[in-house]
């Protein structure tokens, strides 16, 4: 039997807001435990929530940024359950009525360009945690994160493709960081991705039994127990046996995954509107609003790189990675005058040097002037190449300004051809053994002859005119 593969995705996202959903606490991270706490969000007898706006201006431009159509009204459930991290006895989320619909996001997947349609974004707060390694042979709770505000973000069924989960994942968290609505942390929890899947027969257009994997902590993570849990399912439909509704726990260490709960219905939480929340009003003028103020998410800015500058695809996207780094980039193609060279030192020798120095973007000691004016002196020939790389290390080191730094340090590239032939006269009697071979026909001892002439002049010398010679000389 040929099997394909359904796969919907859910994510956690944590909004970047200073304060919780429904109070005044702080969102921290690595605090003390309990410590941003207060009545309302320990579920306290008495404690009121009020709605946190800014936590609502994220949603929304959350909803934007995924293409959706935002809904007027939405409603504040209650999602009740028992555990030990949920104070309240229940979760303040929607669920009839959500924030957002009908939304989208385009990937590049296995086939092309690809769409994930988007069901629905909705606004809940988040759970406290349950600290298993802090008491021993206990477990603590740590009612920090309890009311931190979320959004959920639920696809249609339209993956198939482990691979693709991850293509499209990386999208996802693309679009979250460019709109600038959460820090998508994964390894803190900012950001978590649940995965349902379920495998029919190709060609069938009924969905099979579903089932649910949590607790996956990257998207490679993810990838590998799709595989896992798609080979699982279809072994077990092929030994005639039918696959059971059950939430699975993904195990990293193991890299396998094992059952959590059979899988509760929506009917089991019990929800209900809640009580204290009025629903949730959104004009269109806000919406407009957020629309006006987003800023170009990455596929658009990639197609302007493309379009604006004449860069290649891939040359587009590497640039495209970060707001900041593409920032940068305009700055020094702007100041260059030539876009081509300017994509090449930004993804080549700048973002080693960046990289090297544990910077960003945002914090780079080079500054575009900088980088453009060593473009400048490299293309108009007035240093080689590998001396512009060493100008850029100087400027990140000691600053200066490059064209200085090179009149002072005597870099300009050496043209004079009796210079030249000076230096290439005592390379060919240093090595006139290599020499000699190389007029015997070992033609690759060239590089070797007009290395040793680079080094002679400190690199100063113009490589084009030191070939010329040593084949002129040896020919
Ligand atoms: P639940 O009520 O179990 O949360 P939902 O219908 O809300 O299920 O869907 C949750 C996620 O699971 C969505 O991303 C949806 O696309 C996906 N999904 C639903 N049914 C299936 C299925 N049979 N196979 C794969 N994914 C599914
Ligand atoms: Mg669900």
């Amino acid at each position: 039997m040929n099997w394909e593969a359904v796969i919907g995705i859910e994510v956690h996202a944590q909004l970047r807001t200073a304060r919780k959903l429904f109070c005044g606490d702080r969102v921290g991270f690595g605090e003390a435990p309990n410590v941003d706490v207060c009545p309302v969000c320990l579920g306290l007898p008495g404690g009121l929530p009020t709605l946190n706006p800014e936590a609502v201006r994220l949603a929304v431009r959350t909803a934007v940024a995924f293409e959706c159509t935002v809904n007027p009204v939405s409603i504040w459930a209650r999602k009740n359950y028992f555990y030990p991290d949920l104070p309240k006895g229940y979760q303040i989320t929607q669920f009839e009525k959500p924030l957002a619909v009908n939304g989208r996001v385009v990937y590049d997947g296995s086939v092309g360009e690809s769409v994930v349609r988007i069901r629905r974004i909705h606004m809940e707060e988040d759970a406290g945690k349950s600290v298993h390694d802090r008491v021993p042979g206990a477990t603590a709770v740590d009612l920090n994160r309890a009311g931190t505000p979320l959004v959920e973000i639920v696809t249609e069924p339209d993956l198939h493709h482990p691979g693709d989960v991850r293509a499209f994942l990386t999208a996802l968290r693309h679009i979250l960081e460019f709109a600038d609505v959460s820090d998508c942390n994964m390894e803190e929890g900012s950001l978590r991705a649940d995965a349902n899947v379920s495998i029919r027969p190709r060609g069938a257009t009924h969905l099979g039994t579903k089932t649910e994997i949590k607790n996956v902590n990257s998207f490679s993570g993810i990838e590998k127990a799709l595989e896992i849990e798609i080979a699982r399912q279809i072994e077990v439909l092929e030994s005639g046996k039918t696959v059971h509704q059950e939430t699975l726990l993904w195990d990293d260490h193991r890299g396998t995954v094992r059952p959590m709960r059979s899988k509760e219905d929506s009917h089991d939480y019990r929800y209900f509107p809640d009580p204290d929340l009025p629903p949730l009003l959104v004009s269109d003028a806000e919406v407009a609003e957020v629309a006006a103020g987003m800023p170009e998410l990455p596929r658009a800015l990639r197609a302007r790189l493309e379009a604006v500058y004449g860069l290649s695809g891939y040359d587009a996207g590497v640039l495209s990675q970060t707001p900041q780094g593409a920032v940068y980039f305009e700055a020094v193609a702007r100041r260059a005058d030539d876009a081509k060279a300017a994509a090449n030192w930004v993804m080549g020798p700048a973002q080693a040097l960046m990289n090297a120095r544990g910077e960003s973007f945002a914090t780079f000691a080079l500054s575009t002037e900088a980088l453009a004016e060593v473009i400048g002196l490299v293309t108009d020939g007035t240093v080689s190449e590998g001396v512009g790389k060493a100008v850029l290390q100087i400027v990140a080191d000691e600053g200066g300004a490059p064209g200085q730094i090179v009149e002072d340090r005597g870099l300009r590239q050496v043209r004079d051809a009796a210079v030249l032939e000076g230096w290439v006269d005592e390379v060919i009697t240093e090595f006139s053994d290599e020499a000699r071979r190389y007029r015997d026909g070992e033609v690759r001892l060239l590089g070797f002859l007009v290395g040793k002439v680079m080094r002679q002049s400190d690199g100063t010398a113009d490589p084009h005119q030191v070939n010329e010679l040593l084949r002129g000389r040896l020919g």
